[in-house]
């Protein structure tokens, strides 16, 4: 039989959508349109993408070809960028398998935030699968450094992140923790949308990037603060954290660790995953009675 479903099990055992969800639009940095179709998987399956119709992958760090402005993955030719916004929301959602088919060069930026994708995964419901969850559980603290950026990730009872950003003003120095599950990812980390400087955005549109970013789906921060109202005060601080996230979905297995912070983007995270990844002995299938 399989395990009913009840809130405490579900953080134990596998999980894939009750059915298919779609999005279609633009991408940030492209500002072509494109369309995603995600399906359910079978238990074992993992989150896998789709690329036109013609390969196919796992979402993990191994096909991460390009982290400058966005993630960027990739296989025999065909690339998605910006994966990070809807591998949060599937993460964050708690959907261990799916498959991810994407028309287009860049998943759709939607409003900017993972809340669109957050939403319609509640919307549909997910299924409690029979076999129990794999979960990446460190057992010694792991550091990850690249110039005044750093990375700890440390053993711990729950998904957990500590994030401390230091920017220029009018944004400075934020910090929020959080411990991760599909409650609080949804209320306090998937409306929090991607942001930048406006003479940073100005530059990039110059040079034919951010072709897809509008005040809708994107943060500008003018010199005296941000352009349209903020969703939260420390918006960017917590939209690196759903970017970290769906970087970290990149494990191929629940991160059952503590993820210490400190202005890391995704190059950072990138390379962690891709380090902590062939661990392969602390990737534990953990099933825990109800
Ligand atoms: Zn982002």
């Amino acid at each position: 039989m399989p395990p009913a479903i009840t809130r405490s099990n579900q953080l134990h055992y596998q999980t894939t959508l009750r059915d298919a969800i779609e999005f279609a639009g633009v991408g940030l940095h492209t500002g072509d349109p494109g369309r995603v179709r995600i399906t359910p998987s079978k238990a074992g399956a993992g989150l896998r993408f789709r690329l036109n119709d013609a390969v196919e992958f796992p979402a993990r760090a191994d096909y991460v070809v390009d982290t400058r402005r966005a993630t960027m993955l990739g296989f025999e030719g065909h690339t998605v960028s910006t994966v990070e916004h809807l591998l949060s929301a599937i993460l964050g959602m708690g959907i261990d398998n799916a498959l991810i088919s994407v028309e287009g060069p860049e998943i759709p930026v939607m409003d900017g935030s993972a809340k669109v994708f957050a939403d319609a995964i509640a919307h549909v419901g997910s299924v409690v699968q029979r076999e129990p969850r794999l979960r990446f559980i460190p057992t010694e603290p792991y550091l990850f450094r690249d110039g005044d950026k750093l990375l700890i990730v440390v053993p711990s009872s729950a998904f957990r992140i500590r994030m401390t950003v230091d920017y220029d003003e009018p944004i400075g120095a934020q910090y929020r923790d959080i411990e991760v599950d599909p409650a609080t990812y949804t209320s306090e980390i998937a409306p929090n949308r991607t942001f930048g400087f406006q003479h940073e955005v100005e530059a990039l549109i110059r040079r034919g990037l951010a072709q897809g970013g509008t005040l809708e789906n994107a943060v500008v921060f003018g010199p005296d603060g941000p352009l349209a109202p903020l969703r939260s005060s420390d918006e960017p601080c917590r939209h690196k954290i759903l970017d970290l996230i769906g970087d970290f979905a990149l494990l191929g297995a629940y991160p059952q660790c503590e993820i210490i912070a400190i202005k890391s983007g995704h190059k950072l995270h990138c390379l962690a995953v891709r380090e902590l990844r062939p661990a392969s002995a602390t990737l534990r299938a953990a099933a825990v009675s109800p």
